[in-house]
């Protein structure tokens, strides 16, 4: 996402680019064909690394998307990227039972037989009585104060004193009821921001829970979607690469980017405080040294820390907070199914299930005759499941994701997500509707499990370690998920607007006076300024937030 968006800002403002790249264009937003698959003139069956979700606060990448032509006049932007229009939120307790709820006016209505009918009703009644029994209305309460507390504090605030605690300790969670501290703290922050409480920073995960709610208001004109209409929930409208990936990396090749395909750096080379050229290698044995005018590292913390040696650090010594940041997983897999799922088009989130599972039925938000387009014409939809939980013990094997072999995830995660949302009296996972499943094939066992595209997590504390698009050495940049940017979380979105600041540092490098690219701020609800201005009195005084007790 970062690599191919520098590419795109710079080819529109006459550079001269080339992307190297060893496996696969659009990273971790790539999907991918399940292999062998395909029969009878159809397309393979759709894989992908993980389901996309385009929240209403995101700016950069409809801008992007915007920028990308398909099919004549059209953009991937307004012909594929569209509305989710409803959420089923499925607890995973004796008790619970899985509840659709639309996200918009325009959701109601147009899905109104799927929400207004006597199952729905009575799960609804159910979970509502469990949880409110289950949840003392005042931890309720003081979990609304806390994010009241994020909302109106100073940005100073949130940098000094929020950014150093967890989400966990930020929201008090130890002796609060069981409930509380399982849905509202553990589950909601898995399922909205896939981040983990005890880990992610506070301010992290504060600012963009705000994020994901304000475009609902509509009072923020730069954000899309409304409460009416719809759009604070985005996805695409079909396989990523067909729809975003390829026809973006065909514009770029049409405006003249070159792609170096199975070729990844290996070293910088130093000299006078100057990058001197990248060792690119295809990973046989077969190696060379580029060289250029800038350099921009546009890969994952993973790949970065090892080239960041001592003669790179030397010259740009603010790199070396890099090996603080921290990575983990986070990988999709999915369950071709015979039956097209009369869940409307939504989002799920099985909340509180031990690898914390969110998914997407695709046949629906689609609109896609399955058995026509894809497969062999036995599948009918396609449930995409995130699991972003590897370290919790499963309720099929009692083992962890990473001790698990390929065919125990795929049972353990089918059970997980089978028990959270069939405690209603209508199943809506059934067993014998399964045709198969596809795991990324970035989880490979040789012997033990790796992940070969593990997600920088947001952790506290961690935004002082984490690297600007420019650095210390003038012709030397860093993209990714991992730069400090506005949204402040590892997202598509971050990404590309690390990209793009990247692209500017590089226009100022280069002494350009072409039109910067855009850069918008994270936008907040303006009634809520004169609450920052009193907090930012009260922090520079050293007294705590107003509302801190
Ligand atoms: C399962 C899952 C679901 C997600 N869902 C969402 C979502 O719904 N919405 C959202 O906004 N975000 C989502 N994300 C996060 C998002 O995918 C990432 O934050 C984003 O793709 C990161 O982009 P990037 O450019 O920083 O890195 P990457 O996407 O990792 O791309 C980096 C590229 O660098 C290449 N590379 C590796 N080593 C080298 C080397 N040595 N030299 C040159 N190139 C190299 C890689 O092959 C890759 O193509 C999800 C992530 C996961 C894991």
């Amino acid at each position: 996402m970062s690599g191919l968006t520098v590419a795109h800002e710079l080819i529109e403002r006459g550079f001269s680019v080339t992307v190297y790249e060893p496996a696969f264009l659009g990273g971790k937003a790539r999907s991918m064909d399940v292999p062998n698959t395909a029969a009878g003139g159809r397309l393979a069956l759709p894989g992908e690394h993980g389901f996309r979700f385009f929240p209403g606060c995101y700016q950069h990448v409809p801008d992007t998307m915007e920028r990308i032509p398909v099919g004549g006049a059209g953009n991937v932007k307004d012909s594929h990227l569209i509305n989710v229009e409803g959420a089923v939120i499925a607890l995973d307790e004796a008790g619970y039972a899985p509840i659709t709820v639309p996200q918009s006016v325009n959701g109601f209505v147009e899905h109104a037989s799927a929400i207004v009918n006597l199952e729905n009703l009575r799960n609804s009644i159910t979970t509502s009585l469990k949880i409110v029994g289950d949840i003392p209305p005042q931890e309720l309460a003081f979990f609304v104060t806390r994010e009241l507390i994020i909302a109106t504090s100073c940005e100073e605030r949130r940098l000094g004193q929020w950014e150093k605690q967890s989400w966990m300790e930020f929201v008090k969670a130890r002796g609060k009821s069981s409930a509380y501290q399982k849905y509202l703290v553990s589950a909601l922050t898995r399922a909205t921001v896939a981040a983990k409480p005890d880990l992610g920073s506070a301010r992290t995960i504060g600012q963009i829970g705000l994020a994901l709610v304000t475009p609902a208001t509509g009072l923020i004109s730069q954000y899309a979607g409304t409460i009416v209409g719809g759009g604070v929930d985005r996805v695409l409208n079909a396989p990523t690469d067909h729809v975003w990936i390829n026809p973006w990396v065909d514009y770029l090749r049409g405006r003249g980017v070159k792609f170096v395909m199975g070729q990844g750096a290996t070293a910088f080379d130093v000299a006078g405080g100057q990058i001197t050229g990248v060792q690119v290698s295809d990973g046989a044995g077969s190696s060379s040294t580029v060289t250029s005018d800038w350099y921009v590292a546009a890969m994952p913390l993973d790949r970065l820390k090892p080239l960041l040696r001592p003669a790179v650090l030397s010259a740009a010594p603010s790199l070396a907070g890099i090996a603080e940041l921290q990575d983990d997983w986070m990988v999709g897999i999915q369950y071709f199914l015979s039956r097209r799922s009369d869940v409307p088009p939504s989002h799920i989130a099985s909340l509180g299930t031990p690898w914390a599972l969110t998914g997407l039925f695709q046949a629906g938000p689609w609109d896609v005759d399955f058995g026509r387009k894809y497969g062999d014409g036995r599948v009918h939809d396609c449930l995409s499941v995130d699991v972003s939980d590897w370290d919790t013990p499963g309720i099929l094997y009692g083992k962890t994701a990473k001790q698990c072999s390929k065919e125990e995830i795929a049972k353990e995660v089918w059970a997980q997500m089978s028990r959270a949302l069939n405690r209603g009296s209508t199943p809506i996972l059934r067993d014998s509707e399964l045709v198969s499943w596809h795991l990324d094939p970035g989880i490979t066992w040789n012997p033990t499990i790796s992940n070969a595209t593990p997600l920088m997590v947001n952790t506290a504390d961690s935004y002082q370690h984490r690297p600007t698009a420019d650095t210390a050495i003038p012709n030397f940049f860093i993209g990714g998920d991992h730069v400090r940017t506005n949204i402040d979380l590892a997202t598509m979105e971050g990404a590309n607007e690390s990209g793009r600041r990247v692209a500017n540092a590089i226009l100022d490098a280069s002494g350009s006076n072409a039109e910067r690219a855009a850069v918008h701020p994270l936008w907040e609800l303006p009634f809520l300024d004169p609450f920052k201005q009193t907090d930012r009195d009260r922090y520079r005084a050293g007294l705590p937030h107003i509302m801190d007790v």
